[in-house]
């Protein structure tokens, strides 16, 4: 297997990928995954819904979009003080990232923006990660972020330019792709992926892959959810995506973009453990898990950091600490950082 980092996949070629008869595709997915990664360690994220509710877009799938009934109202935005203990708390589960989203069409430079870059100075300061999810942003915006320390921004593409405009229509593809080239423009790590069981075809979901490895670098982490079917929303009755569809999809990000950490996200907690542990033979390693049993919001449902722990130990798996990634310089910024910064503290 040829693993080398790629940017120009042709269809044709990711087609042949992801028919590979299963087994022998998970075989080649988790041989290319050991030679990057610690096969037996695991990133684990905690999301933080900073802002719910309200959110003026259409997104298809989405609990909080205004237009849909979904009974997630809007709530107003979590001050600072909840999110750090929200977050140290997830620090104490095993934790090392914390994703801070927000329901929101785009960021606004306004003091809402002011006190998401203090949540980010602070949960930074108690040595986390900390990825925020918060609509589009300007390269202005995005600099921002990374001044505050933000180790992550994510905005994902979810399918194929085709497909997309199908699911949304108050923003387009190329929105999406604007805000990826302005974090691209600063030092943060990228995250970027997308969602299957949107009624898309198997050339949507390659199309997006195409369209994620052509970034470059490759977007240092690609979550791949399953569509976690909310009552009120259009794509509420959906059909379900068979699990042989979720392993073939995180086998063939793997070899697609073989450096990038592969984040099996929503929709997790539809599978079982065996179908969790293939998953993760195939090169997904990183999720998300919660103390409260749902994601971001009561309409999108989590397994708990327990539950996480023990599939995890019965995996003989082991949690990734904090800038710990051996893929991403970031990684090492960082964690230099935060030793000079403990030691500063240490000599005072
Ligand atoms: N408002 C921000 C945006 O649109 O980028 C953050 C949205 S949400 C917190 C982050 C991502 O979660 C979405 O871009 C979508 O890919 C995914 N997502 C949201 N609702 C979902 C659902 N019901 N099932 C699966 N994935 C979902
Ligand atoms: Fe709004 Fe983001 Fe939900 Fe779309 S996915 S409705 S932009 S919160």
């Amino acid at each position: 297997m040829n693993d080398e980092l790629r940017h120009e996949w042709t269809l044709e070629e990711l087609r042949a990928l992801y028919d590979t008869p299963l087994l022998e595709l998970v075989f080649q997915a988790a041989t290319v995954h050991r030679r990057h990664h610690n096969p037996r360690e695991m990133q684990v994220s905690k999301l933080i819904s900073i802002k719910t509710g309200a959110c003026p877009e259409d997104c298809s799938y989405c609990a909080q979009s205004s237009r849909y009934n979904t009974g997630v109202g809007a709530e107003r935005m979590m001050d600072k003080c909840q999110v750090v203990d929200i977050a140290t708390r997830a620090k104490a589960a095993g934790v090392s990232r914390v994703c801070l989203g927000a329901a929101w069409r785009q960021v606004k430079d306004n003091d809402q923006f002011d006190r998401v870059l203090e949540m980010v100075r602070s949960v930074t300061d108690i040595g986390m990660e900390v990825c925020c999810t918060l609509g589009m942003l300007t390269e202005n915006q995005a600099k921002r972020l990374e001044d505050a320390g933000l180790y992550a921004y994510n905005h994902n593409l979810d399918s194929s330019e085709e497909f997309y405009e199908t699911i949304i229509t108050t923003r387009t593809y190329a929105d999406r792709l604007q805000t990826l080239g302005n974090v691209r423009k600063t030092g943060m790590t990228l995250c970027s992926g997308g969602i299957i069981g949107l009624g898309e075809s198997v050339k949507d979901r390659l199309k997006m892959l195409k369209n994620l490895a052509a970034v470059q670098p490759h977007p240092e982490s690609v979550p791949i959810n399953i569509l976690s079917k909310v009552e009120g929303t259009p794509l509420a009755k959906a059909a379900d995506v068979p699990v042989w569809d979720v392993i073939r999809m995180i086998a063939t990000t793997r070899l697609v973009m073989p450096k990038s950490d592969v984040r099996l996200t929503a929709g997790r907690v539809k599978l079982d453990a065996t179908a969790q542990g293939l998953c993760f033979l195939a090169g997904a390693n990183s999720i998300f898990s919660s103390e409260t049993e749902f994601m971001l919001t009561k309409a999108v449902p989590s397994p708990s950091y327990d539950a996480d722990r023990a599939l995890l130990e019965a995996l003989g798996m082991t949690l990734r600490p904090a800038f710990a990634n051996p893929n991403s310089p970031r990684a090492a910024e960082c964690a230099a950082s935060c030793e000079r910064q403990e030691t500063a503290l240490g000599a005072g």
